[in-house]
């Protein structure tokens, strides 16, 4: 069922109980009403018939108003019909108990079917009591109310027509910029990403839900732009070796060469080859450190490890680096160094920081500094390199972007776009400082997970974002 027959209906449904309620208060408070007046003229008849039968010694019929199918009855106390008009057919049964519940100044009333009675104590001037019973048909009254029924009804049914036709007028308006909203969101596919939605001069719900999703698609461009254009830097960056080696091979095959000659030919394209293995492997790494958070295995692990596994990874590969790993202050307890991270991904983005400072420094020394705070830890790698042009601070995360200044060094940039991804799967933080011609400081901010009461061996980055909330807390 649609939201408007919906709606039609909910109004529907709820105008006819509230109608409903007050056309039968109405028909029940008139009943009542009609029921007391008819009580009145009842007891009025009693009281005049006996009266005037007691006064005058008669009682003349033409005299008195007369109701349909009257009946009038006085009894003494004996119970002995003393005097009795009217021709009721069929006659009112009255039970014995009602004659012996009427007494003096509580006249009792008493309806089976369309007839009504009252009964009323009377005492006579000779202190005799006198019950007189007086019913009838109250014709009027009840055809009244047949009319008032009728009138009620229908004009109960037509309201609900008119209601419903409204109701579904109304709610047709009301979806109709809704109906709009769904055709404009239609219109949009992958090849005109770039179309927004009509947000209209409104401040209303719908106005917000445009604007929402507008916010959406322009979240969504700027991710598919982004890939599309780190699809086509990815190729160029492989393009680049693949063609440096095709050539290198032709031009080696040109004419028969010495081993000699082979075998520097056959270390250039290994050069290469090495080179795009590692470009290869980032790309991989960044594909892993974008997926699915949860998908990540996350272990307790010790920071000041880390950063030695990463410095002798580095070493290894750059001999002439110098890489100072210490510590600000040192800790009280060992668990204020434990992070959760996923090691080999951490260690990388530690390693390119490191690699970065030596490689982009002329002496190649780098510092790393182990500071401790409040439920986090905190990892500065700093070098007295080249340092990064103000302009490019903003840009040096993104994928592929590198520098003017280090353009002569060999560099696919990948590396930063790949730190700052890890960071962030680790709940960290990371931010750059660059002096040109002074050097480059990275600051990475990682919650550790002391206070934790267990620590499991998989985190679930639920899990990981409660054991922050926690650090916070304390
Ligand atoms: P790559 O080093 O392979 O070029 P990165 O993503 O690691 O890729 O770095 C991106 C760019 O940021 C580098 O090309 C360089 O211009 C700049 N950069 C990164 N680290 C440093 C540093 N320590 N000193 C100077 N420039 C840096």
């Amino acid at each position: 069922m649609n939201i408007r027959t919906r709606l039609t209906l909910l109004f529907v449904l709820l105008v006819a109980s509230i109608l409903l309620l007050f056309t039968v208060s109405i028909y029940y408070l008139y009943d009542q009403f009609r029921q007391q007046e008819f009580e009145q003229r009842l007891q009025e008849k009693a009281f005049i018939t006996v009266r005037l039968r007691e006064d005058v010694g008669e009682v003349p019929r033409a005299d008195l108003p007369v109701m349909a199918d009257e009946q009038v009855t006085i009894y003494n106390d004996q119970g002995i019909v003393l005097y009795n008009q009217g021709q009721q057919r069929p006659r009112l049964v009255i039970p014995p108990d009602f004659f012996r519940s009427v007494t003096l100044n509580h006249p009792q009333y008493i309806r089976v079917g369309e007839l009504e009675a009252v009964g009323v104590l009377f005492v006579n001037s000779k202190k005799e009591s006198l019950l007189i019973i007086a019913s009838g048909n109250d014709r009027y009254g009840f055809s009244k109310l047949d009319r008032l029924r009728e009138i009620l009804f229908s004009g109960w049914l037509l309201s609900l027509v008119i209601v419903g036709i409204a109701g579904y007028l109304f709610a047709t308006d009301a979806l109709r910029p809704v109906a709009e909203l769904i055709q404009q969101v239609n219109a949009i596919s992958a090849t005109n990403i770039h179309m927004r939605l009509h947000v209209g001069r409104q401040r209303d719900e719908l106005a917000d839900l445009a604007r929402t999703f507008n916010d959406l698609l322009s979240r969504l461009e700027e991710a598919f732009v982004s890939q599309k254009s780190f699809v086509s830097h990815a190729s160029h960056e492989l393009r680049t070796p693949l063609t440096v080696m095709m050539g290198q091979i032709e031009v080696t095959r040109l004419q028969t060469r010495s081993a000699g000659e082979y075998e520097s030919a056959f270390d250039a394209l290994l050069d290469e080859v090495k080179s795009m293995i590692r470009l290869v492997n980032s790309l991989l790494d960044l594909a892993r450190a974008s997926s699915d958070a949860t998908t990540i295995h996350y272990q307790p692990t010790r920071i000041d490890e880390l950063l030695w596994q990463a410095q002798s990874q580095v070493l290894q590969k750059k001999q002439n680096c110098q890489i100072n790993i210490d510590f600000e202050s040192f800790p009280e307890k060992e668990e204020d160094l434990v992070i959760l991270a996923e090691e080999s991904l951490l260690q990388t983005a530690f390693q390119n920081l490191m690699e970065n400072g030596c490689k982009y420094s002329a002496n190649g020394r780098v510092s790393v500094r182990i500071a401790l705070g409040v439920g986090r830890v905190q990892v500065t790698v700093s070098d007295t390199g080249l340092g990064i042009p103000p302009d490019d601070l903003p840009h040096i995360f993104e994928p592929f972007y590198r520098s003017d200044n280090t353009m002569t060094i060999n560099g696919h940039g990948i590396g930063l776009a790949l730190t700052r991804r890890i960071i962030l799967l680790h709940r960290g933080q990371i931010t750059v400082e660059s002096v040109m011609g002074k050097g480059t400081t990275f600051r990475i901010t990682l919650p550790v997970i002391r206070g934790l009461s267990s620590v499991s061996t998989s985190f679930s980055e639920t899990e990981l974002t409660k054991s922050t909330d926690v650090q916070k807390k304390q």
